[in-house]
């Protein structure tokens, strides 16, 4: 099953409990990223062209059990950089383990096979292998001959010892809707994982290749046409079927961005785990400090294009709750694949796009270098 039923109670349960005590802002997902490091540079990527001394930190173990304390979301993704990288990653994920929380340890699976006998199957791990499509597409697109066998030879040893694993893939435009449906059927029906996670690429703003990622039409399009192939009922994917609904153009939702909140080396960071304008020194501080209203699409030029399941998959989880019903009809029926597409957001008074990030890095940057120094003196 794609997310398992306690998962699916315990967020449900989350979820009332903020409504019923009239919390109207709460996070669904910790987006927390122990480092930058990674063992790949995919050109989609915008997380690992920071310099030496940057990709050089690491979040220690401590720090990382108090981010999720702090956010108290029930479920922890952890992204980077490359997780396995982080020699403390073992404890890292047994810490949230201990708490309960459902821990997504997102990975290119390069180290995944030799770092498998260190970690223990539980309904609350799920690795969430990195595949962008089969052999040719995911080699390409990560920009290195080779990856694809080793990530579905590390998935298929993780799924023999007992693991939970999920696959998350990025659509980009260079893929047709044949060649993800039959990514999605590969994934579903030999791999057997738990789950697909599926976002359209966006335009991180620091991302090396710009050109390929989807914008909100087109984006709506391919889904529509991937979903149309037969044997879509059967693909399991661990996003509500609310998000996939909207992903094909049929829902109106408005971001929610404080919806998956990113911890990372640099603190908390504002305002979602795409954009970077700056950061908060605790979660409490992230969600009063963040003029939310400011952002989404229609709010903010930066994010016109953006269908992303950090920002939308909280919207659509949150109507799921509100409007069980609805979400069951789309489940019985599959994703609405003809027809007038739901209105979009106007953008006629989107704010104009405020550049901060290179700014940004220099400070913290030197902030660090401050720190390392006055360290260095006492
Ligand atoms: S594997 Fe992930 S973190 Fe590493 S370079 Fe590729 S996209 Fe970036
Ligand atoms: S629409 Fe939401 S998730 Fe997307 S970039 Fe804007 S604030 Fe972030």
């Amino acid at each position: 099953m794609a997310v398992p039923v306690i998962q699916q109670v315990r967020v449900g349960a989350y979820i009332m409990g903020k409504k019923l005590r009239g919390v109207e802002k709460y996070p669904l997902v910790l987006m927390l990223e122990p480092l930058f490091r990674c063992n790949l540079a995919c050109p989609g990527c915008g997380k690992i062209d920071y310099e030496d001394d940057i990709l050089n930190k690491r979040l220690s173990v401590e720090e990382c059990l108090k981010a999720v304390d702090d956010c108290g979301a029930p479920i922890v993704s952890i992204p980077g950089g490359e997780p396995l990288i982080h020699k403390e990653i073992v404890q890292i994920v047994e810490g949230i383990v201990a708490r309960k929380k459902f821990v997504y340890l997102c990975t290119n699976a390069l180290l995944l096979e030799k770092n498998l006998s260190k970690f223990t199957p539980t309904p609350y791990l799920t690795f969430s292998v990195h595949l962008d499509g089969m052999e040719a597409h995911h080699d390409k697109a990560v920009a290195q001959p080779g990856t694809f066998k080793r990530a579905v030879s590390a998935i298929r040893k993780a799924k023999a010892m007992g693991f939970r694993v999920n696959v998350n893939c990025t659509l980009f435009d260079q893929m047709s809707a044949t060649e993800a449906a039959e990514f999605f059927d590969f994934c579903t029906h030999d791999l057997g994982v738990e789950g697909i996670t599926v976002s359209p690429g966006y335009a991180y703003e620091r991302a090396p290749d710009q050109e390929h990622f989807l914008s909100r039409k087109k984006t709506k399009q391919l889904f529509r046409d991937v979903f149309k192939h037969e044997g879509a009922k059967k693909w399991r994917f661990s996003q509500s079927t609310l998000f996939l609904d909207f992903l094909a153009g049929n829902q109106s939702y408005k971001c929610t961005p404080w919806g998956n909140p990113t911890r990372n080396i640099f603190g908390w960071q504002k305002p979602c785990y795409l954009l970077n304008e700056g950061y908060a020194d605790t979660f409490q501080e992230l969600m009063d400090s963040v003029e939310w209203d400011k952002y989404g699409t229609g709010n903010y030029e930066k994010c016109a294009d953006c269908m992303v399941h950090c920002g939308y998959e909280p919207t659509a989880v949150t109507d799921t709750v509100s409007h069980p019903l609805k979400a069951l009809k789309v489940f019985l029926n599959g994703v609405n694949t003809e027809g007038e597409m739901a209105p979009e957001i106007n953008l006629d008074n989107q704010r104009p796009a405020e550049f901060v990030f290179e700014g940004l890095v220099k400070t913290l940057s030197q902030k660090m270098a401050e720190k390392a120094e006055g360290e260095k003196a006492a």
